[in-house]
């Protein structure tokens, strides 16, 4: 049997041997990272080196770093967390960003993008005008689906001229762009250690100094009082040597984009009527998102799935269904067109025998539903 193909690293990127083996030292020295004995300490040490290899990698202070049990719950800690008047947040937000706010109990909206998928400035200068300080706006440095990069630190400056504070989800862009935290001029970024190459269930929140925070999970006082419960000692460890892994790889994300680009223009070639969602503007290396007209995206993952390839279409929710596309639709997209697109997100390991195998089986599929559309129009006639 063939290898299976991966193409969703946007959904969870294998992690390394390397994180593996640290994963592993760290659960076989245990310890409780806030004893005080010989055992403790060394967990407490462990932990102190992964918050400061997360420092390095995005440009904050060790100090600024909040470990958390994973993306969501740095988003929720940043929107429900906040002492502020109001929230605004972008269309195209992962759900954990935009159900944080509506949970919030604080009053929100939502901010919209363009056809390309940026933030409208206008809409933004607007809202940050008419509302009273100190609100929250939170705005994704690149998005999950479609990989495009926001504008933040403009963003963060129009925000911080009317007395703001700016979030950024970077859980996807980290890693692979450059995310600096003190360049971006932000208040908040939310981490996840698995986009990265780290564990699941482990995140982080970057909390600029001075911003104040209510802590959403209360009991021992952990992470500088703003993220109590026992510290995930191995999944940190993991998050830290991923993130140590992930520093600079420069020529890693220039040899993705060319796969990438490549995949693009050969779907291009087979199907001049594909759509490909933010192509034209700054967007992850690693990320695809476009339609094959006519067929629902759904439809394309289980065509693929057979085939031994996994893709993605639109966010998986937790049942394994998958969300309407709403982030296609933000961006003024038709249900029909938003309906087709597949995501295909590719990682360090993905070779260009990875995309070939992609291309031929979206071909075949492709070539099939062609054929049976003719056949039912031959038998209407
Ligand atoms: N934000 C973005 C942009 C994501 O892509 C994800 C994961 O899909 C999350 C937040 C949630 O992260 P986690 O899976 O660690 O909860």
């Amino acid at each position: 049997m063939k290898e299976r193909v991966y193409l969703d690293f946007n959904a969870s990127a294998p992690s390394k041997p390397e994180v593996i083996e640290a994963v592993g030292a760290a659960m076989v020295a245990g310890g409780n990272a806030s004893s005080v004995h010989a055992r403790g300490r060394q967990a407490r040490r462990a932990v102190e080196e992964a918050r400061a290899r997360i420092a390095k990698l995005v440009n904050c202070r060790p100090g600024e770093v909040i470990f958390t049990s994973c993306g969501t719950e740095s988003n929720n800690l940043a929107l429900k967390g906040a002492k502020v008047t109001a929230i605004a947040v972008s269309a195209i937000e992962h759900d954990s960003t935009l159900a944080a706010a509506q949970a919030s109990g604080t009053p929100w909206l939502l901010l919209p993008v363009d056809e390309v998928g940026l933030l409208k400035m206008e809409a933004l200068e607007e809202v940050v005008a008419k509302t009273q300080p100190p609100f929250l706006v939170s705005v994704m440095l690149a998005n999950n689906e479609t990989g495009v990069l926001q504008p933040i630190a403009q963003i963060a400056e129009k925000v911080h001229q009317k007395g703001g504070l700016l979030h950024t989800d970077a859980i996807q862009a980290a890693g692979k762009v450059p995310v600096d935290f003190a360049a971006l001029g932000a208040d908040m970024l939310s981490l996840s250690a698995h986009k990265i190459g780290g564990p699941q269930g482990v995140g982080a929140l970057i909390v600029r100094e001075g911003v104040e925070l209510q802590p959403r999970m209360v009991g021992g006082g952990q992470e500088l009082r703003r993220r109590s419960g026992t510290e995930n000692v191995p999944g940190i460890v993991g998050f830290g040597r991923a993130a140590e892994l992930a520093l600079d790889d420069v020529e890693g994300r220039a040899r993705l984009a060319t796969l990438r680009d490549a995949l693009e223009k050969s779907v291009a070639g087979m199907s001049p009527h594909s759509t490909f969602f933010s192509q034209p503007v700054a967007r992850l290396p690693n990320t695809a998102n476009f339609t094959m007209p006519g067929v629902d995206g759904s439809t394309q993952v289980m065509a693929f799935d057979l085939e031994g390839i996994g893709i993605s279409s639109g966010a998986a929710c937790a049942s394994g269904k998958v969300a309407s596309p709403r982030v296609q639709m933000a961006m003024g997209a038709t249900e029909e067109v938003a309906g087709a697109a597949i995501r295909v997100s590719l990682g360090p390991t993905t070779q260009k025998a990875d995309i070939d195998r992609l291309l031929a089986a979206w071909q075949r599929l492709w070539e099939r539903t062609q054929s049976s559309r003719q056949a039912a129009a031959a038998g209407q006639e």
